[in-house]
């Protein structure tokens, strides 16, 4: 990737700026591991000790910031993603407000490791609360390694909002479950403190994922979805009638690679199961939708767990109607199956 960073212009940060992106630990975390994924990472781990306040540390093997952007990728509004706001018709990344990295540091003592492939040797830059300590060269695998130690020292607020150690690792856990889930070309590994939680094979086979995240038995139960219509794709898993949930949280919408919140495809989902599972009752899905970058704005929500869809409605109607004929065939083929 020869994607330079630049501070972005004052008009275009302004039109995309969230302010505060790190609420709490598991933001931390996802925001590391969306750079991770924009880097090209096929290996991603994860080392949390806590809930996450006394270390939270990413390493990922990607293409690596070289050393002479390393000090910018640390500004407010410097990103190597976009150039100005209309790039988010076309974008393919993540991220793209430049101020995951910033914000992170001004609330903790970070140090960014980096070595592109090419280069002999990495850097680490080390800041606290903000500002430069160190810059030094330094021996490290190729790819980038962010460290956050003492999160939210010099932020007594944000740490008093904090729960307890188990919810906020249950929170962590369950958002790394999910961008695995979203991605399972890369290998992931989530260590807390020293043990391994979640680890994926990055074998690019969603299934394997789902079994290794939600658990193997409830992998084989799942059926299979794939469609496409127009601009739209959409594959994944969905859990027969009889398979279901007392909540909405066993459900996880991919958008281009992004997990995100949707409640238009929410109801589309369950009005594909209507009269199928008890009212109350939710259905389990990972659903993974592809469309342009166009149709859709990631600009309307802080930590970009909300997209707005352009075409909300087909869109809606498209879904529904794709679940309702996976769950209506799988139905005629359990009970022919019981004919014979
Ligand atoms: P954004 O992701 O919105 O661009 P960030 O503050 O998260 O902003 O990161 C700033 C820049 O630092 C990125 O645009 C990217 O160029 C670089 N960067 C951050 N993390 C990584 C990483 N893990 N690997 C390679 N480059 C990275
Ligand atoms: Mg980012």
């Amino acid at each position: 990737m020869a994607s330079l960073i630049r501070v972005l212009d004052p008009q275009s940060a302004n039109r995309i700026a969230a302010g505060e992106v790190v609420e709490r630990p598991v933001s931390v975390i996802k925001e590391l591991v969306e750079n991770s994924l924009d880097a090209g990472a096929k290996h991603i781990e994860i080392a949390v000790e806590g809930r996450g306040t006394s270390l939270i540390r990413v390493q990922d093997d990607g293409s690596g910031i070289p050393a002479a952007e390393m000090p910018l990728a640390v500004l407010r509004h410097a990103t190597s993603k976009i150039r100005r706001v209309e790039d988010l018709d076309t974008l393919s990344t993540l991220g793209f407000r430049g101020e995951a990295l910033p914000s992170i540091a001004s609330v903790s003592r970070l140090a960014l490791t980096s070595r592109p492939p090419g280069e002999i040797s990495g850097r680490i830059l080390r800041l606290e609360g903000g500002q430069r300590v160190s810059f030094d060269e330094i021996g490290a695998p190729v790819g980038t390694t962010v460290s956050v130690e003492n999160l939210f020292y010099n932020a007594p607020a944000r740490l008093k909002f904090l729960r307890s150690d188990n919810t906020e690792f249950g929170l962590i856990s369950d958002v790394v479950g999910r961008i695995a889930l979203a991605h399972p070309e890369v290998a992931f590994k989530l260590t807390h403190p020293e043990q391994t939680v979640l680890q994926t094979a990055g074998r690019g086979r969603l299934l394997e994922s789902i079994g290794t995240v939600l658990g193997k038995e409830l992998a084989r139960r799942l059926l299979p979805l794939s469609l496409e219509q127009g601009i739209w794709s959409l594959a994944g898993y969905l859990s027969p009638p009889d398979l279901v949930r007392s909540s909405r949280q066993a459900v996880t919408f991919i958008v281009n690679g992004r997990c995100v919140r949707s409640p238009v495809l929410m109801r589309a989902l369950e009005e594909g199961y209507h009269t199928l599972i008890p009212v109350k009752l939710h259905p389990l899905a990972v659903l993974h939708l592809k469309l342009p970058a166009s149709e859709y704005d990631v600009n309307v929500h802080p930590a970009k767990m909300e997209v707005k869809f352009a075409h909300e409605q087909a869109l809606a109607d498209f879904l529904t109607a794709a679940v309702r004929r996976t769950l209506l065939d799988a139905g005629r083929g359990r009970r022919n199956s019981h004919c014979q």
